[in-house]
């Protein structure tokens, strides 16, 4: 059994409006051999997600804040090394919530780790299209949006890990979809992925210019909105949303990292009268659809309905930098850290 090294994040304080590469700090810790129970894991990949911003503030919410001084968490893909736990052996494929460091020894279920079976894709789409992203877009199209054949949909995000899978999906049930993203290069993607309209947002960065701009894309208005912004791109929605339209609310990234208080949306009245359904989720409540998940991704990417991009940074040394790169934009697809 072998005692390993790893470099590893910590939160050094919590950060106030946009993180700051200080608010985190790295270290080396001993990895010790397994003792009964555990397995030791050497990380290959890790994922860096918005919603952590969320758990750096020191509040309640659906998962518990990190701790000053903590090593983070964050869904992460490896190999295991040495193994004192009858289920697992060396070898073995793992996803688990240990990210943000190199290598780790714990029992797997204080860490979330599951032998992930043989799927012919790359590991780091484990993190990615058939991983959490892919099952949030999967679940808040499906179920949460109910999703039926020839709706008119609109995404926010759409260049990103859960959007583009939302264009995809979609477009595989013969919708009529319009897809959100910054800039020209994200737009041409989304566009690649299937998108019948693109609208750059920041060529419309006004909000009378983005519902002009859903408006001209969508003339008889939206059935579904999926929610990954919020802000103007919610309000715009709402505007443009068909009677009995559905919002799946998945994520408001425009807003995790202001300081002030954010205005609603002002024209929520047409709530009333349109008689729209705002639903807000998260993917954790809807792993029931897993398997199902798990083999029609499979299905769709080996046929080739399914394409998926990755931004990859290199080395447990810029997990950071990747972080702060989703709120700068910097991601197409899924970010993610490849760990040496
Ligand atoms: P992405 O891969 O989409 O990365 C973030 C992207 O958000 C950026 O690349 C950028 O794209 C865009 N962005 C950043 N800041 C802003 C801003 N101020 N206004 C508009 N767009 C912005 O992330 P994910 O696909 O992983 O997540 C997408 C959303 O889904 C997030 O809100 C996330 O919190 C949420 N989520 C929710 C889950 C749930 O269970 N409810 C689970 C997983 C994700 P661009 O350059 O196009 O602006």
């Amino acid at each position: 059994m072998t005692k390993i090294t790893s470099s590893e994040w910590a939160l050094a304080s919590r950060p106030v409006g946009m993180p700051n590469l200080s608010d985190f700090e790295m270290r080396k810790t001993d990895v010790p051999a397994p003792a009964d129970g555990e397995i030791q894991v050497r990380n290959s990949w890790m994922s860096v997600d918005p919603y952590m911003r969320g758990r750096m503030y020191d509040r309640e919410s659906y998962v518990p804040p990190f701790q000053i001084g903590e090593t983070l968490q964050g869904g992460s893909v490896g190999t295991v090394v040495a193994s004192a736990h009858p289920d697992f052996s060396e070898g073995d494929l793992v996803s688990s919530m240990a990210g943000w460091r190199e290598a780790w020894t714990a029992a797997p279920a204080s860490v979330g780790a599951t032998k992930m079976p043989k799927t012919g894709l790359p590991d780091s789409a484990l993190l990615g299209v058939a991983g959490m992203p892919g099952l949030t877009a999967y679940a808040g199209l499906l179920r949460v949006a109910g999703l039926k054949e020839g709706d008119t949909v609109f995404v926010s995000g759409a260049a990103g890990a859960v959007g583009s899978t939302v264009v995809q999906i979609a477009k595989i049930r013969n919708c009529t979809v319009i897809g959100s993203a910054g800039g020209a290069d994200k737009c041409a993607l989304v566009r690649e992925l299937g998108a019948d309209h693109v609208i750059d947002y920041k060529k419309h960065d006004s909000y009378d210019s983005l519902v002009g701009a859903l408006k001209a894309a969508a003339p008889k208005g939206i059935d579904v909105y999926f929610d990954n912004v919020g802000g103007d791109h919610l309000q715009a929605a709402i505007e443009v949303a068909r009677p009995i339209a559905r919002f799946a609310v998945c994520g408001m990234i425009s807003q995790y990292n202001a300081t002030e208080p954010v205005p609603g949306p002002y024209n929520m009245i047409q709530v009333v009268g349109k008689q729209l359904s705002i639903r807000g989720f998260i993917v954790s409540s809807h792993v029931d659809m897993q398997p199902q998940f798990l083999k029609d991704m499979s299905d769709w990417i080996q046929s080739g309905k399914m394409k998926f991009e990755e931004t990859v940074m290199e080395g447990i040394e810029t997990a950071p930098e990747a972080f702060l790169g989703l709120f700068q934009g910097r991601n197409t697809g899924k970010m993610l850290v490849k760990l040496g």
